[in-house]
């Protein structure tokens, strides 16, 4: 990755850690990054373990970068940004907050900002995360692919062609975590109602969900729907589950689920 850009962290919490972590993790100058935060006990840590600067002051965080991740939780976005002043006009607004579209963006930070919209997702947290990007039209190919190797120093990206293509990635990744660890909650506690103990249970679960992923990402070549079969023999106990998930209408729960979160965004934007 190109180390000369500096890069600072409007916010110090769970998702920004994350991302210092993997860039520094992936070799990125600790020097180049610097990170801002009200309180000093996530900036003292951050210090300390990864060696990037850090300060109280958010206005200086914005004039030692190129590129400013605003990472703070979307209902103070506002409170935070108002007021920012820009040196250089060539800076790189990041937003990772759920929700907030860059029109409504562009009502607090500086006029002619130049924004990208990012939607990560919590398995960034080891490295595992997978991001949503969506960069308006003023934002150059070379500032896109930046913002793609920030990101990916946590995880995969994809670049999405319209602001609407952000709520999809909320809805398939963003949110989806949650929709596995449901999943693996209900079948845990199914496991246990046969007779199986908590321990057992979890871990069956969870090395089976580890590994249908892992299968699904070692053969690009094969659609889902031929992995599915290739465990499911005709008239047996695969064939019998899926039956039944399908009875249930397995895929208007999940459409439903996906739609929900989508118009929640939309709400929220
Ligand atoms: P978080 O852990 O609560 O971090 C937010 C940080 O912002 C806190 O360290 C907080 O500091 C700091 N902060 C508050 N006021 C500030 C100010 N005036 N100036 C500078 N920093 C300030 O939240 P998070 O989970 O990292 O989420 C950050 C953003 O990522 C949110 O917008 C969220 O929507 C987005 N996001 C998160 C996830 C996720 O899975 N976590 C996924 C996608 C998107 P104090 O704690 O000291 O108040």
């Amino acid at each position: 990755m190109n180390n000369t850009q500096k890069i600072s962290f409007i916010g110090a919490g769970n998702m920004s850690k994350a991302i210092i972590s993997g860039l520094v993790d992936k070799g990125y100058l600790p020097t180049n990054i610097m990170a801002s935060n009200p309180s000093a006990g996530k900036l003292d840590a951050l210090k300390d373990t990864l060696g990037i600067h850090t300060t109280h002051n958010n206005q200086e965080a914005i004039d030692f970068a190129d590129v400013v991740m605003l990472s703070v939780k979307p209902h103070l976005m506002h409170s935070v940004c108002a007021g920012f002043t820009l040196h250089n006009l060539d800076t790189l607004f990041v937003s990772i907050a759920a929700g907030l579209t860059v029109k409504r963006l562009r009502e607090f930070l500086p006029e002619n900002a130049h924004i990208v919209r990012v939607m990560p997702n919590t398995p960034s947290a080891i490295g595992l995360g997978m991001s949503g990007i969506y960069a308006t039209s003023d934002i150059t190919d070379s500032q896109v692919h930046l913002v793609e190797q920030i990101m990916q120093s946590v995880g995969k990206t994809v670049v999405v062609k319209t602001e609407d293509d952000i709520n999809t990635v909320i809805a398939a990744a963003g949110s989806s975590p949650a929709y596995f660890f449901l999943i693996a909650e209900v079948m845990q506690r199914a496991a246990i109602d046969m007779g199986m103990d908590k321990t057992s249970a979890r871990t069956l679960v969870e090395q089976a969900m580890l590994g249908s992923a892992s299968l699904m990402q070692k053969t690009p070549e094969l659609e889902l729907s031929q992995l599915r079969a290739q465990v499911t023999s005709k008239g047996g106990t695969t064939a019998k589950a899926v039956e039944s998930l399908q009875q249930d209408n397995i895929d208007k729960i999940f459409a439903r689920a996906m739609q929900a979160a989508v118009a929640r965004a939309k709400e929220m934007s």
